[in-house]
């Protein structure tokens, strides 16, 4: 039998007809680059027609991988003289000029009367100045709910900040602003691979040095596997956010963004959210008053902080809890959730970016996150374990000082007789930086990495100090050595 032929005629008018169905359209157009739009668009008259006419077509834009949104030169030439001067008509300010080939395609929308249709509008890596995010924001021409202006160039964020409060302002119009969510602090996604698995960590033989003991190597690298199907299998979601991620951001915003957070809170909605740790709260926290001893107080009060650690589902070590407690997804308040990523592409909700989807389609599981400074001295930066306020008093100094004593029973059963033997244990909770590869760690870590040298009975860090073996230090280890190879 011959090969079936598809005469090419039938395929535009078969495209066509399932196109026109606009559930079919709003499920596929997103997955479409907008230059495959156009080239649909210019196939034949009725595809023409349902890609410039349908609403549906431009609800989500992304205009991230469109080359003519990409400003095409350099700010300074070689030669260090400005670009401006050689390049640019006087009249136009520099603003002006960054956002030229946005407002370019905007306004191409416009006169087709499709800037309106745009509910969600990403512009990661472009140029986006702040001006042009302000007229996004507050022009009638856009309809835009959700943004995303991740790792945005020539965006001055003083100005942003400036933006988003006066958008927000108790004296705003009723209704505004229309847009409800702004992807900005995370990175923009990477380009789909087949296989995603880019953002897991390399194995620790491979980003800490060959470590000198196999069975430390494969215990360290067990740990790590099993630890990472342990975080997914926990979280039972694979969000970073909501897994015990530890550093989820590169950077740590500043105190003004955290303050714009707050400003903006319940009206816009973001990436990232505030620190809720109890010290960021007036009314719980220890605020100083009258002259201070000079030891600051660990119960002090904080200005807000943007949460940046990922504590994973399970919260405090000891109490599997928090004082401000976890944010229930559909109970807590929409403040406390994060918009995830990847943006939603057939929503441009704020519950549809906030809401996690778990592996196994059940209930979205508790997000514990907090700012750095609500976890020094109580979050192990190795194995991610915390404890809270409560259960750990902890120091401003970060260090493992309190020994502290849990007694806790262990039944056993006594032969013959039905008498309980308690059995006494000390705990040692805590973190404390032992070592500066491995960060803040707690005593369990400490165990399986520190040791003391049977030499000069210093300690050592067997996977940060690459030459040392399981009893010596990597200065011993390789004297002992020479020495050996030298008689
Ligand atoms: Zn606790
Ligand atoms: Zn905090
Ligand atoms: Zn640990
Ligand atoms: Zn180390
Ligand atoms: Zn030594």
């Amino acid at each position: 039998m011959g090969p079936l032929i598809v005469p090419d005629s039938s395929l535009p008018t078969t495209l066509a007809d399932l196109l026109s169905n606009s559930l079919v359209l709003r499920q596929t157009a997103p997955y479409l680059p907008v230059s495959a739009l156009y080239s649909l668009a210019a196939t034949s008259k009725s595809l023409h027609h349902i890609v410039l006419h349908s609403p549906e077509v431009f609800r989500h834009l992304d205009l991230s991988t469109v080359k003519s949104a990409v400003v095409p030169y350099a700010p300074l030439d070689s030669g260090g003289i400005s670009w401006r001067s050689e390049r640019m008509d006087e009249s136009l300010t520099e603003d002006e000029f960054y956002s030229g080939p946005l407002r370019g395609i905007f306004s191409k929308l416009e006169r087709r009367r499709l800037l309106q249709n745009v509910h969600t509008l990403v512009l990661d890596g472009l140029s986006v100045p702040a001006d042009l995010v302000r007229e996004i924001i507050a022009e009638d021409r856009f309809n835009v709910r959700i943004l995303s202006i991740r790792e945005a160039k020539n965006l001055n964020e003083r100005k942003l900040m400036q933006v988003l409060r006066y958008a927000v302002r108790p004296t705003r119009p009723q209704g505004s602003p229309r847009i409800k969510g702004i992807y900005f602090f995370g990175p923009r996604e990477p380009a789909p691979k087949p296989d995603a698995q880019s953002n897991k960590k390399p194995s620790p033989t491979i980003s800490r040095g060959v470590m000198s003991s196999q069975g430390a190597q494969i215990g360290a690298e067990w740990n790590l596997k099993s630890s990472e199907a342990l975080n997914t299998a926990l979280a039972r979601t694979e969000d970073k956010w909501y897994q015990c991620t530890g550093r989820v951001l590169a950077k740590r915003p500043s105190l003004e963004w955290a303050e714009t957070l707050k400003a903006c809170e319940g009206i816009i909605f973001f990436d990232v959210v505030l620190c809720r740790g109890p010290r960021h709260d007036p009314t719980k926290a220890f605020v100083s008053e009258g002259p201070t001893t000079g030891v600051p107080n660990p119960a002090s009060y904080l200005n807000p902080a943007i949460a940046t650690v990922a504590l994973g589902p399970s919260g405090c070590e000891t109490c599997h809890s928090c004082p401000e407690g976890a944010a229930a997804f559909g109970q807590s308040p929409v403040s406390q959730f994060p918009l995830l990523s990847p943006l939603p592409l057939h929503s441009a909700s704020i519950r549809a970016a906030q809401m996690p989807h778990t592996i196994d389609g059940s209930r979205p599981p508790p997000l514990f996150v907090r700012c750095e400074e609500c976890l020094k001295g109580r979050w192990c930066e190795r194995c991610h374990k915390w404890w809270d306020e409560d259960c750990y008093t902890g120091s401003a100094i970060a260090q493992r000082t309190e020994l502290q004593q849990t007694e806790f029973t262990e039944a056993v059963q006594a032969s013959g007789a039905s008498h309980l033997a308690a059995k006494k244990t000390i705990k040692v909770i805590g973190v404390r930086r032992d070592c500066f590869g491995c960060g803040h760690t707690c005593i369990d870590c400490k165990e399986l990495f520190i040791r003391q040298c049977r030499t000069c009975r210093n300690e050592y860090c067997i996977e940060d100090n690459d030459a040392s073996s399981d009893t010596r230090c990597d200065w011993c280890n390789y004297t002992s050595r020479r020495t050996l190879e030298m008689y």
